[in-house]
């Protein structure tokens, strides 16, 4: 297995397979922007495939890690330095939530920016081939992060390559930089994360080169989870202890003519409705 960056990792907690095999038996697949965004957006597949024998989660991060902010025992760090401290965070997580692979692409942030970028094209047409999982994980259309949106464009163009009956099942838009809340409930992909909360806040944990400064994404991530469980409906009683919302990107894959943006731009027309019939009842 190769990918066009030389600085791209592979690394498979379980060395009893070739990286191969363990991405053919991959059920589970997430493609985020960062590390630790996995961890933060696709829990419902770690959680999913976690101690299971005929299920497996894999995850590819795209980008090197490079610019990242650091403080603490990172503060004297080299940028060269730093982008190693993050592809290990990213192994350890990989080990801890026991995925069949973890591969790090190493791609700089402008090249995912890049819409025309073969290689980064190349790479995930390779990997989604090779993996043919049933679910995918994505970040989702409305993330602020641009970074987020390039690696999205990216997957949905490779995805959408595929010969039909090789493309998944249910493909997934996550929440990272901008939840979805704000989605009318209809809409609402409901991903149940929150089993084994132990695990969850370990997958999150190990990223400390990005939790040292301050920045404590392993309590933000677990209390946003409770809080989409919690206000999810009014009147029953909380039948998940945390929950991710998703946006279901199936349709997008399924049908290439479909704009990402139109398809995006829909459920906030859905939310602005919404909002007016509601509001149209009092006036
Ligand atoms: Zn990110």
């Amino acid at each position: 297995m190769k990918f066009s960056h030389p600085a791209a990792d592979i690394y498979l907690p379980d060395t009893s397979v070739t990286p191969a095999a363990a991405l053919a038996r991959t059920t589970h697949l997430c493609v985020a922007a960062h590390q630790d965004d996995i961890e933060i957006m696709a829990y419902h597949g770690i959680a999913e495939c976690f101690g299971q024998t005929d299920k497996w989660f894999s995850g590819v991060v795209v980008t090197n890690g490079a610019g990242s902010p650091r403080s603490g025992i990172y503060g004297k760090y080299t940028d060269e330095q730093m982008q190693t401290v993050r592809f290990q965070e990213q192994r350890k997580a990989a080990l801890v939530g026991e995925y069949s692979i973890q591969l790090q692409l190493a791609h700089p942030s402008s090249a995912v920016k890049d819409r025309g970028n073969t290689a980064v094209h190349s790479d995930l047409l390779a990997i989604f081939t090779a993996a043919n999982a049933e679910v995918v994980y994505l970040h989702q259309p409305a993330d602020k992060h641009d970074t987020h949106i390039g690696v999205l464009a990216h997957s949905l163009a490779a995805l959408r390559q595929l010969p039909a009956e090789r493309r998944p099942k249910r493909v997934l838009g996550c929440e990272v930089w901008r939840d979805l809340d704000w989605m009318i409930d209809s809409d609402k992909q409901v991903l149940d994360a929150g089993r084994f909360p132990n695990l969850a806040m370990a997958l999150v944990g190990v990223f400390d080169s990005q939790i040292t400064g301050g920045k404590r994404y392993d309590l933000a991530t677990a209390g946003r989870r409770v809080a989409h469980a919690t206000y999810h409906t009014s009147h029953a009683t909380d039948q998940y202890q945390g929950i991710s919302w998703a946006m279901d990107l199936t349709p997008l894959v399924h049908n290439p003519e479909l704009s990402l943006a139109e398809y995006a731009l829909g459920y906030v027309d859905r939310l602005k409705q919404d909002i007016a019939a509601r509001l149209a009842k009092f006036a």
